[in-house]
């Protein structure tokens, strides 16, 4: 809901909103399906005015771009090395390339370079666990209705579905394990889907009936966020500031967030280097919140042992009907940022 609010001001909803689903009913369920938590998302939509949409990652870069006027976009220039002068920073390619600017918003992401550059603190934690995603053409609604989107939670293990476009079913495997492992094609969706053998079956089914070449293995990391983003002229967005674990979708949604609270901030400062400031004290606080949420949520809802997810089961259940609600308001949807432009 907060990345839709910013795509409303951005003046592309409706863009992506044509090529994605929306959801209506968020559920948590044990591993066996019985209902844990219900979040009634269509009811908040229409309350708050935001939504929550499920689509897919080429939909709202098309949607960002489209934005954009062609000489505005630069693909495929891979930047090698930056460095500030006094008042511009020079970038350069892998081609010896070189632009000059007032100012990089480095969103390379976890690994990049910029990261590399701003601060000595650039290695990813491991969070223990990996992740499988995949997609799957079908058009049988009957496990998972259309605007629905269930996560079931297993003893270490965790599987999420969700419709992503019409026909085409999304869904993620997370699993306790070491990270660096690599997946051999052959049998891979059977190999998968016999790790859920006693879930209810139609998890298996989804997974077994995916094509193997459409499944994705990512060991999830994190990074920490430090307090000062910014050197020079180059400023840390997205996961290069303050990459976190997907657990609640927030990743990416922060990632927009990042980007037109420093664009109000550059537009209303006196200077480059107060807007630079003022946004790192914007988003600090806000971040980390959500980064301790998610490895929280992560720790919470992927018990290894049997007792403890009967546990956990038991507490979510007793959870009082609106409270989750009221935290999906307060932790993911609520944010301060109001875009007011140049
Ligand atoms: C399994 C999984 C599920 C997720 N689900 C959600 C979700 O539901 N909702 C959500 O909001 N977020 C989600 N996320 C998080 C989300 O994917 C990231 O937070 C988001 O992609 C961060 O965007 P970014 O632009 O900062 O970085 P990235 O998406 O990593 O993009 C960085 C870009 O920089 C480019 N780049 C890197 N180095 C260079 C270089 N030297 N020169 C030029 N370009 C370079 C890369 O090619 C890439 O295109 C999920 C993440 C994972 C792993």
């Amino acid at each position: 809901m907060n990345a839709y609010r910013v795509l409303q001001e951005l003046g592309i909803s409706a863009v992506v909103e044509s090529h994605a689903v929306e959801v209506e009913q968020a559920e948590l369920r044990d591993w066996r399906g019985r209902l844990l938590i219900s979040i009634p998302l269509g009811r908040l939509s229409r309350e708050w005015g935001l939504k929550t949409l499920v689509c897919r990652r080429s939909t709202l870069q098309m949607a960002l771009a489209s934005g954009l006027s062609p000489d505005q976009l630069l693909l495929g220039w891979e930047v090698r090395c930056l460095r500030n002068l006094s008042r511009h920073v020079v970038v350069e390619n892998t081609n010896r390339e070189i632009l000059t600017t007032d100012l990089v918003a480095g969103c390379d992401g976890i690994r990049g370079v910029c990261r590399q550059y701003v601060t000595s603190d650039t290695e990813p934690i491991y969070s223990g666990s990996i992740c499988w995603r995949g997609i799957v053409a079908t058009d049988d609604t009957s496990f998972v209705p259309v605007h629905t989107m269930v996560e079931r939670l297993g003893p270490g293990m965790r599987f999420g579905v969700a419709w992503n476009e019409s026909g085409r079913l999304g869904w993620y495997l997370t699993k306790t394990g070491p990270a660096g492992g690599h997946d051999e094609r052959h049998n891979l969706p059977e190999r998968l889907a016999s790790l859920v053998g006693d879930w209810q079956p139609e998890v298996g089914r989804v997974i077994a009936s995916t094509p193997a070449d459409a499944i994705l293995r990512t060991d999830l990391m994190d990074l920490s966020t430090p307090r000062r983003l910014h050197r020079g002229g180059i400023m840390l967005l997205g996961d290069a500031a303050h990459a976190m674990l997907p657990n609640l979708g927030q990743g990416g949604a922060s990632a927009l967030e990042d980007a037109t609270n420093l664009a109000r901030h550059l537009a209303e400062a006196p200077n480059r280097e107060t807007a630079l400031i003022w946004h790192e004290q914007d988003r600090w606080r806000r971040v980390r919140f959500k980064q301790f949420l998610s490895r929280g949520y992560g720790i919470f809802n992927q018990r290894p042992e049997r007792w403890q997810c009967s546990v956990r089961d038991f507490v979510l259940r007793c959870l009082p009907n609106g409270i989750t609600g009221r935290a999906y308001r307060h932790w993911v949807a609520g944010s301060e940022i109001t875009f007011r432009g140049r």
